[in-house]
């Protein structure tokens, strides 16, 4: 049992980890490539409350879920904890950039931790520097510690 839930513990933060990677290469080499059209969008002002780019946020929503249901299912596998893992980066993912950066959802609390202030200022690098085909700083929560501010 406990070997069982170290395992889960373990599959979650390795697909975390695995989840910045997909990300990151998704952003430089999909979002800022063939799928410029619905990126796009989210390289300028924002127009409304929504972005055609939350169609990424949402495919992975949906990968998330299905992977936590079909856990649930077949008896609480490991599915289960992929799915959570996936869940977990969507959430760290979201408080980061959606939040603390693009400000979609108003809060007092500023970070003031210097990691998360490293990532922020990373961000603001990527939307000053990149263009639809080419841009640095992909990652969304991990940064190279020369983007300290
Ligand atoms: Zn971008
Ligand atoms: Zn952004």
């Amino acid at each position: 049992m406990i070997i069982n839930g170290l395992i889960y513990l373990v599959t979650v933060v390795i697909i975390f980890i695995v989840m910045e990677g997909v990300a990151w290469f998704l952003h430089k080499y999909v979002m800022h490539g063939i799928g410029w059209y619905l990126h796009e969008d989210h390289h300028r002002p924002r127009a409304g409350r929504f972005e055609k780019n939350d169609v990424f946020g949402l495919f992975f929503a949906t990968i998330s879920f299905l992977f936590i249901l079909t856990g649930v299912f077949s008896g609480f596998d490991i599915k289960l904890a992929i799915g959570f893992g996936i869940m977990l980066y969507g959430v760290g993912y979201f408080m980061v950039h959606d939040v603390f950066f693009h400000k979609r959802v108003k809060i007092r609390y500023r970070p003031k931790h210097k990691y998360i202030k490293r990532i922020l200022n990373a961000h603001g690098v990527h939307h000053q520097e990149s263009t639809p085909k080419s841009g640095i700083c992909f990652g969304f929560l991990y940064a190279d510690k020369k983007y300290s501010p």
